[in-house]
């Protein structure tokens, strides 16, 4: 990406996504709601495409690791024994001075304000981050229930049910896509901390022997998910080993990303030990142990963790393909000028592939030729405005081919195919144009 200063690229991002309706805030008519986004048209084709390639990479490629799509809402002992209830919250405080909050862990001096340097600050407090809601007639105490804080509780729940289903034996994986809720006390970074966000998360459930070089291989995994499917270039990604560990873990780092206002994480890899499954032996009075019938012998079994959200990956896939570039378009009915173009790889843009008429004469042309392609490739048909500003607009979009329909084509059945990165345009003989795109767009 071009060198601009972060406030300025990130704005610019926030602007392009609003303006071509990718994400935007929720409410916006209300005034909107902190926290809160919708996806608009390429958004959700975009978060739906970088979310069928976790699937595809996490599941359906493998043998060892099978889906869950478990309740948002589950029972509300659940919290208590993943220690959600008691514990889950950020340390907060707020300067008196200028009214600016902070979460305590990331202030640089928890003495002084980050903001204004003021040493006037509240002393320390703890805010739960659970949302909470009644389940049942009554509203009070009794009948409270929580939205899921992360999606990875019900697999542990699940996990015998799964099991005794699908006849699998440790080690294998259990990945479930789904919203987690958060009552961040300062959502920021447009969708980076939201209050409502998607998870995408896998457990994999092993013998504690040999746990530790499952953990490696998950974090090789997952380092290269976003190298080979995603494109990210290496300087952009960082592992941060965690300092401090939670008391049951073995190990835990996180793959960062740098986004345009620092680095961020992305994704964690954790190493749980049994402390899921036994929190959940212990609060349901179940037994949860594996019997291992190669050894005849019963364990709980120890989880490797990777927790992923999927909005913060969709903000990284939308940082790393922005650009703009000084665009040599007089060929295209431009001026030389800067082209805003969007990189995405072609597995994930949220159209693939545009048809363009040349002129309203061909409408139709164009029409039938992209219904061919209805349901093999993300598609659409843009007729407005003349060629260089259509191009321009998939440009913005992120659209990696534009088939182009024109009058040469009634007569020699070729279409020019014009890629986004290099501007080049090709003429492809209609009849081959599938197999033409799709060792480009599939791959
Ligand atoms: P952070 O330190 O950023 O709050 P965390 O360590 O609490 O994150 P986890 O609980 O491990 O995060 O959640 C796993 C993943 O879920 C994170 O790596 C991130 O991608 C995503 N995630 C967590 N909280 C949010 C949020 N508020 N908005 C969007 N994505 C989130």
């Amino acid at each position: 990406m071009s060198e601009q200063p972060i406030d300025t690229c990130m704005e610019k991002i926030v602007s392009l996504c609003k303006r071509r309706g990718f994400v935007f805030q929720s409410s916006e008519i209300y005034g909107g709601f902190n926290g809160f986004w919708d996806y608009g048209p390429y958004g959700i084709a975009l978060k739906r495409a970088v979310e069928r390639q976790w699937w595809l990479y996490m599941v359906e490629k493998r043998n060892n690791v099978v889906g869950l799509d478990s309740s948002i809402i589950c029972h509300p002992k659940v919290w208590k024994a993943s220690g959600h209830v008691d514990r889950f919250g950020d340390i907060m405080c707020d300067c008196k001075k200028c009214k600016t909050r902070f979460r305590v862990d990331q202030m640089p001096d928890p003495t002084t304000c980050t903001n204004c340097g003021s040493k006037d600050l509240t002393p320390p407090r703890e805010f739960n981050l659970m949302m909470k809601t009644y389940v049942g007639p009554v509203f009070d105490e009794d009948h409270i229930a929580y939205l899921r804080a992360e999606t990875c509780q019900p697999i542990f729940l699940d996990f015998h049910s799964i099991r005794i289903a699908t006849r699998m034996q440790l080690p294998f994986g259990i990945a479930q896509v789904g919203k987690a809720f958060r009552n961040e006390i300062t959502p920021r970074m447009f969708t980076f901390r939201s209050r409502e966000f998607s998870q995408m998360e896998m457990e994999f459930f092993c013998a504690d022997e040999g746990s530790m070089e499952w953990f490696e291989y998950w974090r090789q995994e997952r380092w290269n998910f976003y190298l080979n499917v995603l494109k990210f270039p290496v300087e952009k990604l960082h592992l941060h080993p965690h300092d401090k560990l939670a008391h049951y873990a073995k190990a835990a780092v996180d793959i960062e990303y740098e986004f345009p206002f620092g680095w961020g994480e992305l994704e964690g890899i954790h190493h749980r030990g049994t402390w899921d499954m036994s929190q959940h032996q212990q609060f349901s009075e179940q037994d949860l142990q594996y019997l291992d019938q190669s050894n005849n012998t019963r364990y709980l079994p120890t989880v490797v963790e990777t927790s992923v959200g999927l909005d913060r990956m969709v903000l990284a896939v939308l940082c790393n393909a922005y650009d703009e570039d000084r665009a040599p378009t007089q060929k295209e009915g431009m001026e030389d000028d800067v082209r805003v173009v969007l990189h995405f790889p072609a597995t994930v843009a949220p159209v693939q592939v545009a048809f363009l008429p040349l002129s309203k004469k061909l409408n139709q042309n164009a029409q039938d030729l992209q219904e061919k392609f209805l349901g093999r490739y993300r598609t659409e048909l843009d007729v407005t405005g003349n060629i260089g500003k259509r191009y321009r607009r998939q440009d913005e979009i992120g659209t990696p081919y534009c088939v182009t329909f024109d009058f040469d084509s009634l007569e020699d059945n070729a279409v020019t195919v014009r890629e986004r990165d290099s501007m080049a345009q090709e003429r492809i003989p209609i009849e081959g144009l599938r197999a033409y795109l799709d060792e480009k767009v599939l791959g």
